[in-house]
């Protein structure tokens, strides 16, 4: 028997009773203890994976996932909110089909990892101990890179960044906002959730305007001097929006370094901005877990083992989704997958005692320019030297000339995308 193993025999994974349901699918037997233990913290576009993938490969461990929130509202498709097109009850999800499959969903929130321990401590008191953790906690914000930003500041400037109330309230401001009025979007540095986003949020709010407040204005001020998708979404932005979007860049002023939110100004790096709507996307940085946690390195984001994505700071711990280095692949809700199902197959080749298996990773983002128009970009990866590169001539950009038809079924493949990764990671 592996150590592993004899210390899932001694061990007692939670050790409160509070889950929020369990129904185990094959009912392990009063005396048949669990293989091994996992526990999975966060329950969105990684750890639901991880969590689902390791419970369905071996229904003998014990997969307990913990989540601060009852529901999870994707980022995914929520610029569309702020267009008009949608509303957030269509991107709510609930964990009832994960416990259904038999995994131990329980709403708590983190407080504290002790690696030594192998304990996880929840804010409810409930303690949970594992042989391996799997940490897929999103990003948190670095409050300090711009000057009168904070997280109260935030309720009033909403970045709108992890979808939900803020969204609400942003879709809202422009909803009061007069025509004729500037909305500025302030877009991070690299590396950020979702490098295509801030620039599909300009289009899906020009949509709004163009039907609504046809003489406002878009102006996003960028950290940064080239973007994911910029041809594409430049051309776009002109086809169907005219002048409407200005993208000011980094060398042309673009970095912003103060903000007043009283009178909605934006200090830049050579001028003032007055906004009527502004939406500041901080800066940042692993979520707030990985940083108490101590899994994090002094760039704010955690280094992995690139094939495994175990934590390079503790044994036993994993992280995946936009917490971690990996490499080249962007921080998506589709790298999140990929990784959760590679970090699922390493952690039970190592409760097997077996290595690792040689990975491959993938992702694809789609962004919605308008209703009929899609574009989108995709990445093969594999491993080379220990880091995540791409596979050359495997992945791309959509068509620079493609037809008006292909536009429309990029725009429905983004749906359909929608609808498939979410179905694997909620049912
Ligand atoms: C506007 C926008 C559009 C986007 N569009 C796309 C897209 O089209 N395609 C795409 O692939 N990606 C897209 N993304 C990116 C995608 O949302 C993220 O990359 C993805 O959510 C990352 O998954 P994750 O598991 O790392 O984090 P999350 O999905 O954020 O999950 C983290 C979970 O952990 C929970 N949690 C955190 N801390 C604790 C704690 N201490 N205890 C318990 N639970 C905790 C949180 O409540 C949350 O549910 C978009 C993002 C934005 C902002």
């Amino acid at each position: 028997m592996s150590t592993l193993t004899r210390r899932g025999f001694l061990t007692t994974s939670i050790l409160s009773t509070a889950a929020v349901a369990s129904t185990p699918r094959i009912a392990l037997g009063a005396a048949t203890p669990p293989r091994a233990r996992v526990v999975v913290v966060g329950g969105g576009y990684g750890g639901t994976i991880a969590a689902k993938y390791l419970s369905m490969s071996d229904p003998s461990i014990r997969v307990t996932l913990i989540e601060k929130d009852p529901v999870y509202i994707s980022c995914p498709l929520s610029n569309e909110v702020l267009g008009g097109e949608r509303d957030l009850a269509s991107l709510t999800f609930d964990y009832r089909g994960l416990t259904r499959r038999g995994i131990a969903v329980m709403q708590d929130t983190v407080v504290e990892i002790d690696p030594a321990q192998h304990l996880v401590k929840g804010a409810s008191g409930n303690r949970y101990t594992y042989d391996k953790l799997v940490v897929s906690p999103g990003i948190a914000y670095d409050w300090d890179a711009i000057e009168g930003m904070s997280e109260a500041v935030a309720e009033q400037i909403p970045h709108a960044w992890k979808a939900g109330p803020q969204t609400r309230t942003l879709r809202k401001q422009l909803e009061a906002m007069d025509d004729g009025g500037v909305f500025y979007i302030v877009a991070p540095p690299n590396p950020f959730r979702c490098p295509p986003g801030p620039y599909e949020r300009a289009a899906q709010v020009a949509h709004y305007f163009s039907n609504h407040k046809p003489k406002s204005k878009i102006v996003i001020l960028d950290a940064k001097d080239a973007f994911s998708k910029q041809a594409l979404f430049q051309a776009a932005w002109q086809e169907h929006y005219g002048d409407m979007i200005e993208w000011v860049s980094g060398a042309q002023g673009g970095i912003v370094e103060a903000i007043d939110p009283e009178t909605r100004t934006l200090v830049g790096s050579f001028e003032e901005y007055q906004g009527d709507v502004i939406n500041l996307i901080p800066h940042q940085k692993a979520g707030a877990l990985a940083q108490v946690a101590g899994l994090a390195n002094e760039s704010g984001w955690c280094p992995v083992d690139q094939r495994t994505f175990e934590s390079s700071i503790h044994k036993d711990i994993y992280v995946i989704g936009d917490a971690c280095i990996a490499g080249v692949m962007p921080k998506s809700g589709y790298s999140a997958n990929s990784q959760g199902k590679v970090c699922a197959a390493a952690i039970l080749a190592a409760i097997d005692g077996e290595p690792a298996p040689a990975p491959s990773y993938v992702n694809t983002c789609y962004s919605i320019i308008a209703p009929e128009h899609g574009i989108s970009v995709a990445g093969v990866y594999r491993l080379e030297d220990g880091k995540i590169v791409d596979v050359p001539g495997a992945g791309g950009v959509s068509p620079a000339d493609a037809d008006a038809r292909t536009r429309a079924m990029e725009q429905q493949f983004a749906l359909d995308w929608f609808r498939n990764i979410t179905s694997d990671m909620f049912t």
